[in-house]
């Protein structure tokens, strides 16, 4: 049946929504189940008072956790701080995450997180107390075989740290597991930060030998220069490609004979931007339109669109960024020929070295960081492999494959346990 409201109405859901849909048709989905994962089955909106340092006021500021699926395990996945976040933005994602980790097989539904505050003026101190009260304000529906957080848009691992200790001293012992994303000292994982960027290299070579591509030999542009755009830029550089455009928020510099990205690590650390680097120009024109053989968007989701989709030169997409194409612009490139590695696999090294940090935190294991690489580089690589079978199979592109071996998985598991009562 039908549940018609308009609870979670935004634009991301609807795309989601959308893409599901069609996916759904494709697939021939039970009709009960479809309309059932088009609705997080636990949503929590929490309003709570918040105080700025310098001021007597009060503001009341709202706060969401979105649990998407229970059936497969806990639930995962990030929190943001961002002034327009909103439920039906945290539902969409919320989604995403129980496909995402269903392709790459962890045991996991979806789980999204949002404040609706402007990060980027608050103090530490202002910081720290939305966190632990939000936190505090959640604790009836997360927990470490619950729903376990992690960074998003505006945390950190700081974040992590603030969440896993308020948590923590409600239960009464030290809970490490409760987040993920967290610093190395907490039991965060030693390779969290560049597992992303690495796996979207991993995969986006993967890709390319099926194409009978070189990764070794292609030309890199990265939009975005953060967590996942720098370290696919390290990556795709110790495989011997040339990155000859990267930009952040400040700028962009551009080296058609290839930037030294491990110096670019040492400006970086010195310096706010890219912008600046000595060894290449500065580049003000649209980064996503430079002449190259593979795109790595990076940085924010919408950037692809179908005002610029047609500029773009690139015979190869890797999504580091969730939803940087809007759908209109992926139809648009796939008729261009451009294959594209979808978000939901491209960037899905994230939630597994979470994963990995959730497994030690149960279980106070410690890996190596070889061990934790190769693991991360096996989960991609498999996941691409029944991702490229799929769509070889159904003669689709990468994005609905994906899709494919997510929401079946889902479906799968929901239909397995039955009906409660
Ligand atoms: P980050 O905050 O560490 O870095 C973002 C980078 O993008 C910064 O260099 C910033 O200056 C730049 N940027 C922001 N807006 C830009 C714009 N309009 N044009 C150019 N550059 C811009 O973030 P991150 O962790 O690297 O995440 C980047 C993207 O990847 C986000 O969409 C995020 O949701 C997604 N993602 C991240 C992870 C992860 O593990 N960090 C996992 C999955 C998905």
């Amino acid at each position: 049946m039908i549940v018609e409201n308009n609870l979670f109405d935004s634009h991301m859901y609807k795309e989601v929504i959308r893409q599901y849909d069609e996916v759904s048709d494709l697939i021939n989905l039970d009709s009960n189940i479809r309309e059932r994962l088009k609705l997080p089955q636990r949503s929590l909106v929490v309003t709570f008072p918040f105080r700025r340092d310098e001021y007597d006021e009060v503001e009341t500021v709202i706060g969401y956790r979105v649990q998407h699926v229970l059936s497969m395990g806990p639930t995962k996945g990030g929190i943001r701080y961002a002034p327009d976040v909103n439920l039906g933005e945290v539902t969409a994602l919320a989604i995403l995450m129980s496909w995402k980790s269903a392709i790459v097989g962890l045991p996991y539904g979806g789980a999204k997180g949002g404040v609706a505050i402007d990060p980027n003026p608050l103090t530490r101190a202002e910081k720290q107390r939305v966190t632990r009260r939000y936190t505090a304000e959640l604790l009836p529906i997360i927990g470490v075989d619950k729903d376990i957080p992690a960074p998003d848009l505006g945390t950190d691992e700081q974040t992590m740290a603030w969440i896993m200790d308020t948590y923590s001293n409600f239960v009464g012992s030290p809970q490490p597991g409760i987040v993920t994303g967290k610093p190395v000292s907490l039991g965060g994982s030693i390779t969290r930060r560049e597992s992303t960027g690495r796996g979207a290299v991993a995969v986006g070579q993967a890709a390319m030998e099926k194409l009978g591509k070189s990764y070794k030999d292609s030309r890199v542009v990265i939009q975005g220069f953060g967590n996942v755009g720098r370290y696919a830029a390290l990556d795709s550089y110790e495989r011997g490609a040339k990155v000859v455009a990267v930009n952040d928020l400040g700028g962009a510099v551009m080296n058609n004979d290839g930037l030294n990205i491990p110096e670019l690590f040492k400006h970086i650390a010195k310096n706010p931007s890219v912008s600046g680097f000595s060894g290449g120009e500065e580049y003000d024109g649209e980064i996503l339109e430079v002449d190259c053989d593979v795109l790595i968007p990076a940085a924010v989701g919408g950037v692809i669109t179908s005002s610029n989709a047609e500029k773009i030169k690139a015979n190869v997409i890797i999504e580091g960024a969730n939803s940087p194409t809007t759908l209109n612009a992926d139809k648009i490139l796939r008729e261009n020929g451009v294959v594209i590695i979808p978000d939901i696999l491209a960037n899905a090294g994230g939630i597994t070295a979470s994963y990995f940090e959730w497994v030690q935190n149960t279980q106070n294991y410690l890996w190596k960081e070889t061990e934790l690489h190769e693991k991360l580089i096996d989960v991609m690589l498999t996941a691409f492999e029944e991702v490229w079978t799929i769509s070889q199979k159904q003669s689709c592109d990468l994005r609905t494959a994906a899709l494919i071996k997510g929401i079946k998985r889902v479906a799968a598991a929901k239909l397995t346990r039955g009906l409660f009562p």
